[in-house]
Parts: C-alpha cells; structure tokens; sequence
C-alpha cells in the first residue's frame, strides 16, 4: 500500500470516528447540564457525554427535561413509566414488580446488564445463591464459580422521601449503562449486573413530589422554618423506614430483604442526602461486633476508591468516616452486611426538592470538626457557603456511584472470592467458636411470642431447628455452623457498646432479640442434641393455644401476653353477651392444687367452639374452670374506644403505634388537634394515647408555625397524594390552649390519658400531669439499651402479668420526679436501688433511744446490674427514678412512661404495659 493512500485510509478512520462521535454525544443535554451545575467544579468528567440513541430514550426526550432541571420532580409512577420505556426499547434493561406498599402503590425493581447477560441472569442467581451457602459446594466449585460470576451492584434510592434526588439519578444513570459506547461503562454493563430499587419508598415519594410542588417550590430561601418534609412518607413509618431491619415489618423493608435474597448482591448502595457536600460511608466505629473484619476492610477500601475517584475529577466538599457509626444493624443496606454482601450508602447534599439555594454550611460539623475544614478524610473541602442546585446533587452522586461500579467491575473475582470467605468464615467460627448453639425453649410464658421470635429469625434467613423426637416436638433450635451464624450471634446476645467510644453511638446500641420480645433463649457452649432429632424448620411457625381443665367457664392464666386484649375485643364483637372479667386478686381452685395471679381473665358465658376458636387465633391457652367465687374480688372488663393523638410536626412515633395497635388487633382512632379543638372527647372516647413526640411543650401546643398557614394536607385532584393517612384544612397553628384545655378536661372528666417517653414531660409542662416535676439527670447517656426496671406499686393493674423486676428497653428520654410524699404515683423504677432520699436513716436519733444492735437486719435488695445489653454513662443517675407514674387528675387519670414501651415494633415485651391500661383504664380511673 502506498503512503498516500494509508494516510488517506487514516484520514477516513478519524474522520468518521469523528463524525461518529460527534453525532452520538447529546451536546444538547451537555450544555443543559453544565446550565444547572452552579460551578465548573461541581461538575466531574464522567456525567457529561450521553449519547444519543436512536431507539431508547434519553429522559429529556421522555420528560422533556434533563435530569435535575431546575423545579422538576417526578413521580413513583412517572419514574417506572421511564424504565418501562427503556426496558421496552433495550435488551439491556429490565422491569420487575416485587410487591406493593401499603397504600397500594407497586414497588418494582430495574435490572441492567449486557443483553448476554440479561439471558443468563437466573444462572446468575443460582450461582450467586451456592456462594452465599458455602456448605454447598466444594472450594473448587467456589473457585469455578468466581470466575464465572458477575457481580451484583444493587442501588436503592429515595428511601428517605425529601431526599429527592437518588431517583432522578438513577434515571439518567440507567440510560447512560445502556446505550454508551464508552469503554468505562461498557466496562462496567458488561461485568457487573446493576440491579436497581428506583423508589424504594413509593408512597412517600408521590407525597413528597405532591409536597414540593404544593409547597416547597415557591420558597426562595433554605432555612426560613417552613417545613420541607411532607408530614408523613409511608402509612405508618417514617424515616425510620431505615430501622426496620430487625423488625422487617414494612411493604418496603419487605421488597429490600426481598430483592436481597434474590440476588444476593455483592454490593449494596444506598443513597441518601444530608451532609454537605458528599458523604462517602465507612463510619467513625464502634463498629459491630459481629462484622466480618473482610466487610469492615471493604467499607474502607471502596469508599477510600471513590473518594480518590472524585478528587481526580477535582470534585471539592467529599469526604469518608466522620458520619454515622456502624454499629446498629437494622438500616436498609445492613441487609448487606448481615449476610455477608458490602452495605454502603452515600450521603449527598440536597435541597429537598429542585430548586437552587445559597446554603450555609458554617454550623455544619461531623465527628467535631467543621464540614468545611481539611482533615485526613476531607481532603478538599466546600467553602462555607455554596450556592447549591438540584444538578449539583445529580453530578455528585451519579459520580459516586460510577466509581463505585467500575470499582466493582474491576475487582469483581476479589469482591466475589470475599463474599464466599465470609461465608466460609461464619461457619468455621460455628463450629469452634462459643456459644454452640441456641436453645428457645417451647414452653414459655407466652408461646406466641417464640413462634413470633422465630419468624423473625427465618426472615433473616438464619436456619432455624426443632427437636422432633418423633413422639412429640419440642424446643427451638439455632446450630450455629451456618453461613449467617454472626447474625444470629447478634441477634440473640448481648450488645456492648464500648463507654469509652470517642463519639456517641448514631442510633440504639442494644437489639438482644429475648428481651425484646420476651422470650427465653438460652446460650449453650455446645450442641447437646443429637443431630437426628433435630429437624429444620421449614413452614411458618405458629402457636396455636389449647384449652385445658374441665369446668363451664373459661380462664387465661395472665402473664402479659401479647394477644390477650385482641381477644377480648374479638370476644365482644363476636359475642357482647360473655362477661369477661379481670381478677383483682389471686384465685386458688381446684382444691388448692391450681391457682390465677391477679391480671388473669375470667370468662362467663363463653362457648366451647368459640373458646377454641380464640385459643387457636390468638395463641392462648384457656383452661375450663368451675365458677369462680362471688368471694374472688375481679372487675369487669370495659373495653375502652381509644384514640391514638399525633402532631402535624412529627409523625414517627405515632405511626409505630398505630402500627403496633393494628397487629396486635386492637382498634383505635386517629386524633389531632382538630379533634382537641373541637372538645367534646369523653363522648367519643375513654382512653387517649400520645406516643413519643419530639419537641417542646411549647412545639405540642402550637405545631408548625401558623405564619405558614394555612397550610391544608388534604387530597385534591393536584395533589392526589395528600390527605392520607390523616388530613387537616391546615396543618398550622396546633391545639392552641383552647385545645390543650379540652384535653385536660377530657381527664378530669374521667378520661384515661397515657404518654409516651418526651410526651410524658410535654404533658407534665402543660399542666396535665399534677405533681410530676422536671428531673435532670446530669450526665446521664441512656441511648437504646436494655436496662432493668421494679416494680414499685405491686398489684398495679399496669404491671399485672410481669414478675417484680424485669428488662426494658429504654432510650435518651427525658426523666420526671414526684416529691417524696408523692412517691406512690411511681409505679415502676429504673434499676432495683431505692433513690437516696428513700434510703431508710439507721444512724442514732435524739429524742429516741438508741437501738440495740444488730437487732434489726435492714432489707438489702439483692444487686442486680442496671444494664441488661447496650451502654449507659452515669447510670447511678437514673437507678431509682420512675419508669411509669400514675397521676389522678379530677376524675381521670395521667398514666406516663419515661420511655416508649411502642418503640418501632421492637420491644414488644414492653407493650402489654400499655395494654394492661387499656384493659384496666376504669381501675386506673378509681371507677371500679
Ligand atoms: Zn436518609
């Protein structure tokens, strides 16, 4: 060939390479996208350049916008109806439903890959599914399976609804994996399956866009008060939608643990925003303790890569370590890391909507240091104030996570080869390590609650036995050489939370699931059984009750089970004409060889099918009696209409409650301050709960500021989402003292209130709780721990059914006192030690003579340590104080709780003293 004409030939190639690619990039969505970033160096290399592509969408040819246009936000619906589209035009992407939220709403899930990819995905997933259970295969098999797997990057975005911009990237993201001919990201759609959680919150997000253009998008400023979060996201939860990892109690936790066990990803990303500029997550520790170090490593070495990936493109303001801790397992993304995956999550700074802001960082500190300084861990941080645009959020996070998949492409046998080792290292830790094994008795105080204990176990997929003997079966049985072992360890063991951590923990520190729920587990150093007797649980356990004895009416022997309050409303629906009765007393029968405590329910007047009916749906076991004694001194049992109040200010906890209400079958209704103001309450209601609110008593009388109103949360054709789970024509003002004074008289008037934890101090600032007084307990730190608690008043109805000293799960809440003469409205005590002032004097007395000594023996409480499992600083503070006051107003009654006994779903041991007042609110009243 000819010089000239292999020049001429080189011509043509870079010519049409040119032309080529000048034709695919979208300088259209280029110039936009550089319009919105408010600073070339908010703006990294890798977002620019989509292509375009003449048969998949990019989302301005869908929208008609790009990405982070300014005032934009789209819909749950609007952003799958943009993946339907690309799964409809590219065999790259494709479209799951997983399941539905509890308004209704689907939850779908985007899996993108190369189309070769695409067609071997179930293969995928059995190989992936045999790493995860190393007990399945030989180390060879292992070995081939590495090197035959892609790895699975699974992203979840919008679980926290004002946090608005993880699905608008995601969006663009998925368009840019499947149509770029880049070798990166070919790189990283052909090596890696990225399967993606667009909403993982749909409920909240259709809120939250209805919130933005409602309210949010007309505000000029920032911070100007006005809130920036619609009142509620999901039905009942909150942003503790990222602690239900435990619990796995809600349609979304559900989807995630779903989509989880499906894939078993390698990594797992959640995106977040908050802290400025972005957040790359490994946590300051404590870490947990049952972490595989190889995860612990992992956290570092992969936000370390993106941090490096983003300061090579000059991006300033990201930084790692100095947010969060990682100690508490029940996030989202801890689904990861307690099944041996990578848990990760960024956090980015956001504006909660689309609008551009000047935001102001100069208060902002992490870890003790200001945001804006330069630390090992910030190498490049923001200037104190940044003029911050919803582009801006896009460019970052959509940056973060292409370092985070090419990462991933580029390390996938390692992260693969990890995956399995973890798994492997469970086991072998199984079979040498202690304890050797747990054993959940069967027989137990309340049954219910151990089968309730291994649901929750199975749906975290730890293997659970039963010893079956053939004749009959017995005790629960968790072996530990399996590949979630860990999990099970910290699940069922104590938590310590090291006193000397440099920074205090991000959330509770103590999830000892026994206590939490009740139930005896014992920890055995080796597995007594014989592996043949012991039969893997593989149907959904449940207790169904027996009735036993022979007589005309029906007993339940009390000792605070869960389900004994659903059953007596079940009974009086169904059956109005049985008299169900509470024994005030101890009952001794059958010629003295039986006997009920007080708290146990007799019923007259029941039949025989329907006893059986209520032992089986509800778990309980009833026994046949003869009748019972007119001697036996016992109360009718009035169910009360109860009424479950909430602010407009702070949704959360009211919505554990309402939550917990409704799955232990007991009915209630919403109340606001509209019903406050409207007054009448004793004519629609006997009992009226105010779970844990935050804030002050001055937040609870008047809510959000009535400068903003009004402010109607109603659904209207606009904003089809508003209105749910409660409305109001506006959400400002509060009940006022007009409202505040309706409650008050609601007690007098021979109402039953009970508050929870801050509400308790709220109420007694108010003026609704005579006699209970602020107490500071300096240098107190209580975060979630398991602490001890004693009864003070025995024979309380409150505490009918619960032993004289028993584990309660207590966070930071504020404490209250009574004056000494007062200390018989203290119903229960933290710790087992009497306060100081109760301590008895035995020293000499003028005016009495002196006693001989050693006449006497002075009562010594036996010394039980306060702390069951977490931390507590200070706690000689606490031991003594009252754990529940019962406080007589007119002709009603305050019954407050220092702490939450409705605590998101977990501590359900604690929640039958809440249902002990409702069972009993015309005793606790001093009507019967
Ligand atoms: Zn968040």
């Amino acid at each position: 060939m000819k010089i000239s004409s292999c020049l001429f030939l080189l011509l043509l190639i870079f010519a049409q390479n040119n032309v080529a690619s000048a034709q695919m990039i979208d300088t259209g969505y280029n110039g936009k996208i550089k319009m919105y970033t408010t600073d070339a160096r908010f703006l990294p290399e890798s977002v620019l350049n989509l292509e375009i592509s003449t048969s998949v969408p990019s989302p301005e040819k869908y929208f008609g916008n790009i990405i982070g246009a300014p005032g934009v936000m789209h819909t749950a619906r609007e952003i799958y109806g943009y993946y339907q589209q690309l799964a409809a035009s590219s065999p790259n992407l494709q479209m799951n439903r997983v399941s539905t939220t509890e308004e209704g709403r689907p939850i779908y899930q985007v899996v993108v890959a190369s189309k070769e990819t695409q067609q071997q995905l179930e293969q995928q997933k059995k190989q992936l599914a045999l790493l995860a259970d190393p007990r399945k295969i030989t180390a060879a098999e292992a070995d081939k399976i590495i090197q035959t797997t892609k790895p699975v990057f699974y992203l979840n975005a919008g679980l926290h609804s004002p946090e608005m911009g993880s699905p608008e990237m995601l969006m663009e993201l998925a368009y840019r994996l499947i149509t770029s001919s880049s070798p990166a990201i070919r790189a990283i759609l052909n090596q890696v399956v990225v399967v993606i959680n667009p909403v993982a919150e749909p409920d909240g997000r259709d809120k939250q866009v209805d919130w933005y253009y409602r309210y949010t998008k007309s505000r000029n400023t920032f911070d100007d008060g006005f809130p920036r979060s619609s009142p509620y996201w999901g039905k009942y939860v909150y942003h503790d939608n990222n602690r239900d990892g435990i619990q796995v109690s809600q349609a979304l936790t559900n989807a995630i643990f779903q989509m989880y066990y499906e894939w078993h990803p390698t990594v797992m990303l959640d995106l977040h925003e908050s802290v400025p500029l972005i957040y790359m997550s490994t946590g300051t520790g404590p870490y947990n303790e049952t972490i595989d170090p190889i995860t612990i490593g992992e956290w570092q070495v992969m936000a370390n890569h993106d941090i490096t990936t983003l300061a090579a493109q000059g991006l300033p303001g990201a930084f790692t370590w100095a947010f969060y801790d990682g100690w508490y397992p029940g996030y989202g993304i801890w689904v990861a890391n307690n099944h041996n995956s990578i848990g990760r999550f960024y956090e980015t700074f956001g504006n909660a909507g689309a609008n551009t802001y000047m935001r102001d960082l100069t208060d902002s500190k992490y870890a003790g240091d200001a945001v804006t300084s330069r630390e090992w861990y910030r190498p490049d941080p923001a200037t104190p104030l940044v003029n911050w645009s919803s582009r801006n959020n896009i460019n970052y996070m959509q940056a973060g996570v292409l370092a985070s998949l090419t990462y991933t492409a580029d390390n996938a046998r390692q992260l693969l080869k990890n995956f399995y080792q973890k798994g492997l290292n469970n086991i072998q830790r199984g079979k040498k390590d202690k304890p050797g094994c747990f054993v959940i008795p069967y027989a137990q105080k309340d049954p219910s609650m151990v089968a309730f204990l291994i649901k929750q176990l199975r749906k975290q997929q730890i293997e659970v036995h039963q010893v079956d003997t053939g004749k009959q079966k017995n005790d629960y049985v968790i072996l530990l050489d399996q590949p979630y072992r860990n999990l099970a360890v910290s699940l069922l063991t104590k938590q310590s939370f090291p006193k000397e951590a440099k920074f205090p923990p991000y959330d509770d520190i103590a999830w000892t699931m026994g206590y939490l729920y009740g139930v005896t587990v014992k920890q055995e150093d080796s597995v007594s059984f014989s592996r043949g007797n012991l039969k893997p649980v593989s149907d959904p356990v449940v207790y169904k009750g027996n009735i036993s004895g022979a007589g005309t009416q029906y007993l339940l022997k009390y000792s605070a089970q869960q389900k004994v309050l659903a059953a007596a409303y079940a009974i009086q629906k169904n059956n109005p004409s049985v008299k169900q009765q509470i024994l005030a007393e101890k009952w001794v029968f059958a010629a003295g060889k039986d006997s009920a405590l007080a708290g146990s329910i007799y019923w007259e007047g029941l039949s025989k099918e329907d006893a059986q009916a209520i032992a089986q749906q509800f778990g309980l076991d009833l026994q046949q009696v003869s009748a019972i004694p007119n001697a036996i001194k016992r109360n009718v049992m009035k169910l009360p209409r109860v009424g479950i109040y909430h602010t407009w200010y702070n949704t959360q906890d009211e919505g554990w409650a309402r939550y917990t209400f409704e799955q232990m079958g007991v009915p209630y209704v919403s109340l606001q301050k509209d019903d406050l103001k409207r007054g009448d309450l004793n004519s629609r209601l006997d009992v009226i709960l105010i779970p844990r609110t935050g804030g002050s008593a001055s937040d609870f009388i008047n809510e959000i500021d009535s400068r903003f109103g009004p402010m109607p949360y109603t659904k209207t054709e606009a904003f089809p989402s508003h209105g749910y789970p409660d409305s109001t024509n506006d959400m400002t003002g509060g009940p006022g003292f007009a409202g505040m004074a309706q409650l008050r008289l609601f007690v007098e008037k021979g109402g039953l209130l009970i508050s929870l934890d801050n509400s308790t101090r709220i109420m007694a600032e108010t003026g609704l709780a005579d006699g209970l007084d602020i107490y500071d307990a300096s240098g107190l730190f209580h975060p979630g721990s398991i602490v001890m608690a004693k009864v003070r008043q025995t024979g309380s109805p409150v505490l009918n059914g619960f032993p004289a000293s028993f584990p309660i799960f207590r966070g930071n809440g504020p404490l209250l006192q009574v004056k000494k003469y007062d200390r018989g409205k203290m119903l229960l005590q933290y710790g087992n030690k009497p306060l100081k002032d109760e301590v008895e004097y035995d020293g000499p007395i003028m005016g009495v003579p002196a006693k001989g000594k050693g006449k006497e023996e002075a009562k010594s409480t036996p010394d039980v340590p306060y702390l069951v499992s977490g931390m507590v600083r200070n706690e000689a503070t606490i031991i003594g104080q009252g754990a529940i006051f019962q406080v007589p107003v007119g002709k009603g009654a305050l019954i407050g709780f220092t702490f939450d006994p409705l605590h998101r779903f977990l501590n359900l041991h604690d929640a039958p003293l809440v249902w002990n007042c409702l069972m009993n609110w015309e005793q606790l009243i001093g009507k019967q």
